[in-house]
């Protein structure tokens, strides 16, 4: 089973008293509503939604880059970023962990006619250049045309350091390829490396930001970016059928997630610390925190999943490993919870 696999209606009314599952599942606090029902909104598509472009105007400036416009998920978002970038038979190189590749339904390849090139992505999440030299195609007329390197931060939970993500867009832009960011945890990656978010972002053409993971928005993504991509991306936007008319209720919505949420995602990251640390010393098996999540490797404890739901505690499928993901919804006393559950189903 995979790390979606519990992901089903079924079980939703059960009592749940701590779900680790993602940090896709947080709820708008009442200040986040609050904001969501105040905001002022217009027609995005005519550019007319005034919180869009308030949210659009903060991220593109928080990062240093010329425009940025909305979308509905993240997935949309990295399409529309691949299809900005590239044309049909072109080809991306991208890590073969990576969301893009693994996780957006192929949508690369089947909606932007854009061939895919996985490649081998080190423990820390990063692409060694020489493994991203040898996968960019000179130019034939048997290959397809090496046009984009993919990168992701975070991945699986781990910041990928400054300098080894330079080496790797070094490696492209000697070819002359473009380079974008799935920055899904963005803001993870931030506090992590504890750097500017115009530091992180500036080696990249264009950025994916998700709203909705630890930043604990309900809906939305931002590519982040060059105005003629950003110009490109919007159009393609349309033409997936995200254009979104009043949509400054969810811009609003993120922006205050922006404003209030970025720092204590440090919180996040103590807790996936604490956990793993509390669950090693309980024996259970590898426990390892990255960011704001936890991979725990149970040595003999077979069905945690299905013991600990029966305590309220929802974790992801283990194959073998169990990823658990710490987010604003976790407080200490969910944590405390999780923790006697964890230690009640193995002894
Ligand atoms: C969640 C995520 C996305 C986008 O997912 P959506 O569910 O479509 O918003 C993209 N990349 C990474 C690394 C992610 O974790």
């Amino acid at each position: 089973m995979n790390q979606y696999g519990s992901m089903t209606r079924a079980g939703a009314n059960s009592e749940c008293l701590c779900d680790l599952r993602s940090d896709t599942v947080t709820r708008p606090d009442d200040a986040m509503r609050r904001v969501m029902a105040e905001a002022p909104v217009g027609d995005d598509v005519y550019g007319e939604d005034p919180s869009i472009i308030a949210l659009e105007t903060h991220l593109s400036d928080m990062l240093g880059k010329d425009s940025a416009t909305f979308f509905p998920s993240g997935t949309q978002c990295n399409l529309a970023a691949v299809m900005s970038h590239c044309g049909r038979s072109d080809e991306i190189i991208v890590g073969d962990s990576y969301h893009i590749y693994c996780d957006e339904a192929a949508g690369a390849s089947v909606l932007a006619s854009v061939s895919m090139c996985p490649v081998r992505t080190e423990p820390d999440g990063s692409i060694l250049p020489e493994i991203i030299q040898s996968a960019i195609k000179e130019d034939d007329d048997h290959y397809a045309h090496s046009r984009l390197l993919c990168l992701e931060n975070t991945v699986g939970g781990q910041a990928i350091a400054m300098p080894r993500i330079k080496d790797g867009v070094a490696a492209a832009r000697s070819a002359g390829l473009s380079v974008h960011l799935d920055g899904a945890r963005f803001f993870n990656a931030i506090s992590a490396l504890d750097c500017d978010p115009a530091e992180l972002a500036e080696p990249f053409d264009t950025i994916s930001i998700c709203l909705s993971k630890g930043l604990a928005a309900p809906v939305g993504s931002v590519l982040v970016g060059h105005a003629d991509l950003i110009a490109r991306a919007r159009r393609i936007r349309k033409l997936l059928g995200g254009g979104m008319r009043q949509s400054g209720i969810l811009a609003a919505a993120g922006l205050h997630a922006l404003t209030h949420n970025v720092d204590r995602l440090a919180e996040d990251h103590q807790r996936a610390a604490d956990l793993a640390n509390y669950l090693n010393g309980l024996g259970i098996g590898l426990a390892v925190a990255q960011t704001n999540m936890v991979f725990l490797t149970p040595a003999t404890h077979p069905d945690l999943q299905q013991k600990l739901a029966a305590h309220g505690i929802r974790i992801g499928g283990q194959s073998p490993t169990i990823r658990m993901v710490l987010h604003k919804d976790v407080d200490d006393t969910a944590l405390a919870a999780t923790k006697a559950a964890f230690e009640r189903v193995i002894t």
